[in-house]
């Protein structure tokens, strides 16, 4: 019986188990050649200075668009690129795709704006990282701190013997290191002490229940407590609430992103906003 064939390894196979495997091959067969095919675009969603509002950064976020499949999420695809292993290539596009954009911007006098990049922990395995940035900063003529790294907790956890390495060498370049979605992984806070990186993003797991949830605000005050006293930037995701900035500003957070400020823009867009801040300042 069914109990018997799982104890003993077997999964049943149900037609959703069936559907399910079908769409995750559609999705691996579609995403080998999507990169070929130009469907990837990126998105920049603007961090701000809670304060004002002004643009401080750059946030670079991939879309997907597909014939076929439609519009996909990076959270429908990025895990199937992580397995398969194709998110190394795709990263390393998107890695020069917001250089290339940064630099564009810069060239259209509108002043050198950072851009984050998200990277997956399959990009820290074997140690091309530190070189591939070299690269694509090269290219642009760019200088090592207009470009952001953010990675989750789960490269320490893979703990690739390299990774400390890469990470010793991004930052020798002037590469800003970022832990993305902190508090959502297995934070072990001992790693903090051993990286050399620069800030930390709050998890906009934890934003989501600020005022009135009173344990997400004690986390948002706990790690706003942990990156003062470690010396590190902190910038919160997922503000879309007046509420939530002046909250934010009281704890001391002065960078956040999120609906309240804008969502990921075209570039066109972003070049607008980056234009009307300029304008803002004079
Ligand atoms: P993330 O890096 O934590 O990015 C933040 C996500 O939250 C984005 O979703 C963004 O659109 C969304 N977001 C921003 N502000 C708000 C807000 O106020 N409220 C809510 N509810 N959501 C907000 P997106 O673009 O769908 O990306 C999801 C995740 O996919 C990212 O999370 C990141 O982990 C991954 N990802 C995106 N682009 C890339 C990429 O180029 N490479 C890799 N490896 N991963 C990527
Ligand atoms: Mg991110
Ligand atoms: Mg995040
Ligand atoms: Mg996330």
């Amino acid at each position: 019986d069914s109990k018997r064939r799982i104890r003993n390894g077997w999964q049943m196979f149900t037609p959703a188990l069936a559907q399910s495997q079908q769409d995750r091959l559609r999705v691996e067969t579609h995403l080998r050649r999507a990169a070929d095919n130009n469907e990837f675009h990126l998105v920049y969603q603007p961090q701000v200075d809670l304060r004002h509002g002004r643009i401080v950064a750059a946030e670079a976020l991939i879309r997907w668009e597909n014939r076929q499949l439609g519009e996909m999420r990076p959270d429908h695809f990025i895990g199937h690129a992580e397995t398969t292993g194709d998110i190394v290539r795709i990263g390393s596009w998107v890695l020069r795709e917001a250089c290339r954009q940064a630099a564009e911007w810069r060239d259209a006098g509108l002043g050198i704006v950072r851009v984050a990049v998200n990277v997956s922990y399959r990009q820290f395995l074997g140690d091309d990282l530190a070189d591939t940035v070299h690269g694509v900063l090269e290219e642009f003529g760019l200088p090592g701190t207009a470009l952001e790294l953010e990675f989750t907790e789960r490269v320490l956890i893979e703990d690739a013997p390299d990774t400390l390495r890469t990470f010793a060498r991004l930052r020798e370049q002037g590469v800003v290191l970022t832990i993305d979605d902190f508090g959502e992984g297995y934070s072990a806070l001992n790693y903090l002490r051993r990286l050399p990186i620069h800030g930390l993003k709050l998890s906009q797991l934890f934003m989501e229940g600020v005022p009135d949830n009173k344990s997400d605000v004690a986390v948002c005050q706990a790690v706003a407590g942990i990156a003062r006293s470690l010396g590190l930037a902190l910038v919160a995701e997922g503000v879309e609430s007046e509420q939530q900035r002046r909250f934010l500003l009281e704890l001391g957070v002065p960078v956040g992103q999120g609906f309240l400020f804008a969502p990921g823009l075209r570039p066109e867009e972003f070049a607008r906003r980056l234009a009307d801040d300029a304008v803002a300042t004079v």
